[in-house]
């Protein structure tokens, strides 16, 4: 019989529409998981994305670095904590193979925050070539507790900086809070247009429940960005880590549930008031 947990790691996988790919003994160009040095030094060359601003158009995002996401925004609370991406490119798709967090708060109210989140983006690419990883950055990832996937004003800031300096990079939003433990997450992904570039209005993104204090703020910058389709994969390779990681997950998702916490309570307040 299945545990609760794996039955809850498929009904995740399956909500999510993750797709199993194939990895091949020998590494072939085709295969995901291959790294190509020359072909990324020769889209680096080419930066075709400079010339056309809507360039890439889809995200391809592991299963494994999908749930490293999850669990940090899980940890976070209502704390807008962030982190990087890392991966490739191949055309007018960005290939997130991996996440990992960053030790500082991303949030969009604290003084410096951009500042702060910024430089530990470019020192951390920038060590992280230096110890010689393959795979680059290739974009960060922020929380936005119970708000919505979109760009706020200092977010599209922040990413027009890294489109000029880091190139290729990619800006992806996780709401944990309308994020369901077993079921879909709330995410989207997003490239800024550069300054002065002008769209029609049914390029601007997708209806989205946004509180009243943020309206304002989401559409004086909507037109800033657009959204880019994401899709997710695993290999077989990966299977045993993401269950690993998975169970972890689960088990922390169940001690956190609501229904205990409100028990929990119960029991604090009728041991004051008992
Ligand atoms: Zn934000």
């Amino acid at each position: 019989m299945e545990s609760s947990s794996t039955i809850a790691r498929k009904t995740w996988e399956l909500e999510n529409n993750i797709l199993t790919v194939k990895q091949p003994a020998d590494s072939s160009s085709d295969n995901i998981f291959h790294y190509d040095g020359a072909a990324h030094a020769k889209a680096l060359k080419e930066k075709t994305w400079a010339t056309n601003p809507n360039y890439f158009k889809r995200v391809q995002i592991s299963a494994l670095a999908l749930l490293k996401m999850v669990v940090h925004a899980r940890s976070g609370g209502t704390i807008e904590i962030m982190g990087l991406m890392q991966g490739k490119t191949d055309g007018d798709t960005i290939i997130v193979m991996d996440a990992f967090a960053l030790p500082v708060e991303g949030t969009e109210t604290r003084v410096n925050a951009q500042a702060d989140a910024y430089e530990y983006m470019v020192e951390y690419s920038q060590t992280n070539k230096l110890a010689g990883r393959l795979e680059n950055v290739v974009g960060w990832y922020h929380l936005h507790p119970g708000y919505g996937c979109w760009l706020s004003g200092i977010d599209v800031s922040t990413q027009m900086l890294n489109q000029q300096y880091q190139e290729p990079f990619l800006a992806v939003v996780i709401d944990p809070t309308r994020t369901v433990s077993a079921g879909k997450v709330e995410i989207g992904a997003f490239r800024t247009y550069p300054e002065g570039h002008k769209i029609s209005d049914d390029h601007v993104s997708e209806y989205q429940t946004i509180p009243l204090n943020k309206i304002e703020d989401f559409g004086v910058h909507c037109k800033q960005y657009y959204s880019l389709d994401i899709t997710y994969f695993k290999s077989s390779l990966d299977s045993h880590l993401l269950e690993l990681l998975w169970n972890k997950y689960w088990v922390n998702t169940l001690s956190s549930s609501p229904v205990l916490v409100q028990w929990r309570l119960y029991c604090w307040t009728n041991i004051r008031l008992g």
